[in-house]
């Protein structure tokens, strides 16, 4: 059970934290302008303005003391963010001003807003859907240029226009169903079912189609953990910093989260890659190094690709490659020859990418092999409705393991009410992916990992 949330009136900040230029206070309920009425003066009454407008006034505080000179903007209901009357409060980007006003604010009548409280009442108030929230947290996150427009695409209701076609063709498979049930006795269900057959194998196909792109939607989103494997001195730390160095967007450093990892972070054709160099790596077994090989190979079977690194100048070494081929899906690995500029022939490289971390020759055929890997060939684009969300790829099985069950009823002709229960199920996990069924805990659970002012 969903409780209303048009109750209280919520306030919070909703620039981040510290000192800036602006800082904007939110306001949403209906008691918007009456609170906000009792602590701006400017020359209209902000219960008289009219939506969409700005207004220049004063903050006052008791006994009418200026707290700050501001502006602030008025959306009326259901034309605002929430879909409530709503007010965004732009004053100077002080903290103590900040505070004060959200002082003043819960002083009037309002309540401290709880994280991802206005996106929620967006939701509630039918201004989106429930995928279309989540989308605005990815928008949020979102690191790189592709991660941005999957968000963006989610956001303007992408994959909630596949998920609402399809549970449409659900439903009216239904009707197909009880009209069997109808003209049971007469002997005509087998026309029916075949037809009923044919449309759920369609939309369990789409639905296939969807959970075929996860793969493609979790990289975009998430990215993707890049290993870079090899002896001393093949130049694995020569190659993460001439990676870093190119004018890739650069997206953040971070320093090494275990003593022997370096992890960082760059773009690659707008996708994030996280590149660990794994100077510190063990991976033969050795009493006394025991943790470090753990660790290495738990850091190596956590990498969706890995590149195994020989030079050019010393022999090559196969014991690497045969070490972690041991535990490692060889489609993940990419080897590459460094140090190329020390020698003439650079026809002896077979299935290894000749590169040179000094000159950067070869380095651009490895970063498509790298672009290539992270997305498997695939043919799917951000344009296209894609799922990059676990709980709506857990959703979209659900629905495809209930329309399983219903193509088996159908194809043993078992009664009509088998075949029902389990469309109808499908079509209740088609509609929690967007919210139209839904429970508090699952509201909990994607609103908590919103910040609070969103
Ligand atoms: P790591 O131990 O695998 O991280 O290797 P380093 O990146 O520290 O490199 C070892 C040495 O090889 C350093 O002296 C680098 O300058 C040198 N080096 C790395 N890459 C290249 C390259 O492509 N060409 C040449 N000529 N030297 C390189």
């Amino acid at each position: 059970m969903i409780i209303t949330s048009t109750e209280d009136t919520i306030a919070a900040i909703a620039t981040p934290p510290g000192n800036g230029a602006i800082s904007i206070i939110r306001v949403s309920g209906s008691q918007t302008f009456e609170i906000a009425d009792q602590i701006f003066l400017g020359q209209i009454k902000l219960s008289d303005a009219p939506t969409h407008t700005i207004h220049y006034g004063r903050i006052l505080d008791h006994p009418d003391e200026l707290v700050d000179d501001v502006l602030v903007s008025v959306f009326r209901n259901p034309h605002s963010y929430t879909g409530e009357d709503c007010v965004e409060i732009n004053t100077h980007g002080s903290p103590i001003i900040q505070k004060k006003i959200i002082d003043l604010l819960v002083h009037s009548g309002a309540r401290l807003a709880e994280p991802g409280e206005f996106t929620k009442r967006a939701f509630l108030n039918n201004r989106i859907d429930l995928a279309q929230a989540e989308a605005v947290i990815d928008l949020i996150n979102a690191s790189t240029d592709a991660s941005l427009r999957g968000a963006r695409n989610q956001l303007d209701g992408l994959l909630s226009k596949k998920i609402g076609f399809l549970k449409n063709n659900l439903v009216n498979a239904i009707s197909l169903v009880e009209i069997g049930l109808d003209f049971a006795e007469e002997d005509i269900e087998f026309i029916e079912y075949k037809e009923l057959l044919e449309r759920i194998e369609t939309v369990s196909g789409e639905i296939e189609k969807l959970l075929a792109s996860y793969s493609f939607g979790k990289i975009i989103k998430d990215g993707v953990n890049v290993a870079i494997i090899g002896k001393p001195n093949v130049g694995k730390s020569s190659l993460l910093n001439y990676l870093l160095k190119e004018s890739r967007a650069i997206v953040s450093s971070i320093p090494g989260t275990t003593r022997d990892i370096i992890r960082e972070e760059i773009s690659i054709n707008g996708i994030l890659f996280r590149l660990f160099d794994t100077a510190g790596i063990r991976i033969t077994q050795n009493e006394i190094e025991k943790e470090g090989v753990a660790r290495s190979r738990e850091a190596i079977k956590n990498s969706d690709i890995i590149i195994l690194m020989n030079d050019a100048v010393q022999e090559y070494s196969g014991d690497l490659l045969n070490e972690i081929s041991s535990f490692v899906e060889k489609h993940k690995i990419i080897s590459v020859i460094n140090k190329i500029d020390l020698i003439e022939n650079r026809d002896c490289f077979k299935n290894n990418i000749g590169i040179s971390a000094k000159t950067g020759e070869g380095i651009n055929h490895l970063l498509d092999s790298l672009s290539k890997a992270a997305l498997k060939h695939s043919n799917y684009s951000e344009k296209s409705a894609i799922v990059s969300n676990t709980r709506h790829y857990q959703c979209l099985k659900n629905a495809n393991d209930s329309l399983e069950n219903a193509k088996e009823s159908i194809i043993n002709s078992y009664s009509g009410e088998f075949i029902s229960v389990d469309i109808r199920s499908a079509i209740t996990n088609l509609s929690e992916i967007i919210g139209e069924v839904t429970t508090e805990d699952i509201l909990k659970n994607i609103f908590q990992k919103f910040c609070i002012g969103k």
